[in-house]
């Protein structure tokens, strides 16, 4: 049995990404007794303010807030993520590591370059993290092929037309709360207007409240998928 093994793995090119476009749904599935783990792909180093050491501080407490079981930095350049074969093994290591059923990862097309390319990172080291050839070690010892069943990418800065939305009405103010863990991104100490900081919150809120809209419900998160998805019946849906 792998201790590691997480339900689901969530990735994000900078700290606070996941937190930004993600945690309603992952405070949603801890709640129901699932494990979740985040990577963040890189310190964050290049960010205007706080440095790597704050954003570790910042990233830890919000972990506590969301109740996750394990995260980690894997210390890729802030601002230079590429999709290439030494980053995509350094993430197959990290697959297997955890095996998750589920992937999040970064938006498909957003603002930050980093974004864009850590999805297409993400993506495609999870579909090679299936192949046996593709040989990695952990602690010394061989890993398994594992391919998580299912991936799903998160929206972030950009408005994308989702191609599912998750009521997250419930986990609302919780999910404002691991954000705000990040005070040296959305706090900034010189700026005594309140008014900057809770403008970029509002955005996070009004972008859940219109995905929540359809489903008639106060809040909501839009994924994307690369591959569609089925159900087993007109009943499953809402
Ligand atoms: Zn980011």
């Amino acid at each position: 049995m792998n201790s590691n093994k997480v339900d689901i793995l969530a990735f994000g090119a900078h700290p606070d990404d996941v937190e930004c476009a993600a945690a309603g749904v992952l405070l949603k599935h801890i709640a129901m007794g699932k494990s979740v783990a985040i990577i963040d792909l890189t310190a964050g180093e290049m960010g205007s303010f706080g440095n790597v050491e704050t954003r570790k501080n910042e990233a830890k407490i919000a972990s506590e807030i969301l109740g996750l079981k394990s995260r980690e930095i894997l210390g890729l350049p802030d601002g230079g993520i590429e999709n290439n074969e030494t980053a995509r093994m350094l993430v197959i290591e990290l697959i297997r590591k955890y095996q998750p059923d589920i992937v999040l990862c970064n938006a498909l097309h957003d603002r930050h370059p980093d974004h864009a390319n850590a999805a297409k990172l993400v993506a495609d080291a999870c579909f090679l993290s299936g192949l046996k050839k593709k040989e990695t070690f952990f602690d010394g010892e061989f890993q398994g092929p594992w391919r998580p069943a299912f991936i799903y990418h998160y929206i972030q800065d950009y408005f994308l037309q989702p191609d599912f939305v998750i009521d997250i009405t419930h986990q609302m103010d919780k999910k404002m709360e691991s954000i705000k863990a990040y005070k040296s991104q959305f706090i900034d100490p010189n700026d005594h207007n309140p008014n900057s900081v809770l403008a970029f919150l509002d955005q996070i809120k009004n972008m859940n409240i219109i995905y929540g809209r359809p489903l008639n419900v106060k809040y909501a998160e839009g994924f994307n998928v690369s591959r569609y998805l089925g159900v087993a019946d007109f009943y499953q849906l809402r």
